[in-house]
């Protein structure tokens, strides 16, 4: 089995480089498929979502724009409605059918702050694309179309995701086990 360690953790494999591009390609046929005679904007949140995002919007056939927005949440397993931050570009967003592409979905609380923010610029729809769901862990009622993967409730990284701003360059994902 394919270890790493970063920092005092080590992480094994959970889902290989191949099983993910398999999967993004199911996901752009899919949006392909919904958004035909769209031109949808891809929302990325930032860092999470870079290389999913890259790799998804390039499978992609239809035109599509792509936009970031920096959804911070101060810590794992401490993310609460009020400590969310966005932080955003301006653009008009009116009447526009948007994509947030997500790298992860865990109690719900980013994408809520996400969607409730994003509403206010009356865009036309928004969905959610996350690669990988936790849906044992959402607490707050919000709809995901899109998933990758649906997990356990245990601590990932690699494919864009983290563990302390490390990791994230991994081309599979990991999953936090107990050192022995
Ligand atoms: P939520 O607000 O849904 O609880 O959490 C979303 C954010 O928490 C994600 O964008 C991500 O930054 C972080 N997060 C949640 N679970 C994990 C995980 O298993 N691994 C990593 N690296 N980050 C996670």
């Amino acid at each position: 089995m394919k270890r790493i360690s970063i920092k005092e953790y080590e992480f094994e494999l959970l889902i290989s480089e191949d099983k993910i591009r398999e999967r993004v390609i199911e996901l752009a046929n899919q949006i392909d498929q919904d958004y035909a005679n769209k031109r949808p904007i891809l929302m990325l949140t930032l860092k999470g979502a870079i290389i999913f995002a890259a790799d998804l919007m390039r499978e992609i056939t239809i035109p599509t724009q792509i936009e970031t927005i920096i959804a911070k949440s101060y810590g794992y397993k401490m993310t609460t409605e009020g400590n969310v931050e966005l932080i955003e570009n301006p653009i008009d967003l009116e009447g526009k059918d948007i994509i947030i592409i997500e790298d992860i979905v865990d109690t719900g609380y980013t994408m809520s702050s996400l969607l409730n923010r994003l509403k206010e610029f009356k865009p036309s729809s928004i969905e959610i694309c996350t690669l990988l769901f936790k849906p044992k862990n959402l607490v707050v009622p919000i709809k995901v179309k899109y998933v990758g993967f649906e997990i356990d409730p245990l601590f990932v990284v690699g494919y864009g995701l983290d563990y302390a701003e490390l990791g994230r360059n991994y081309k599979d994902i990991y999953i936090r086990v107990d050192k022995n």
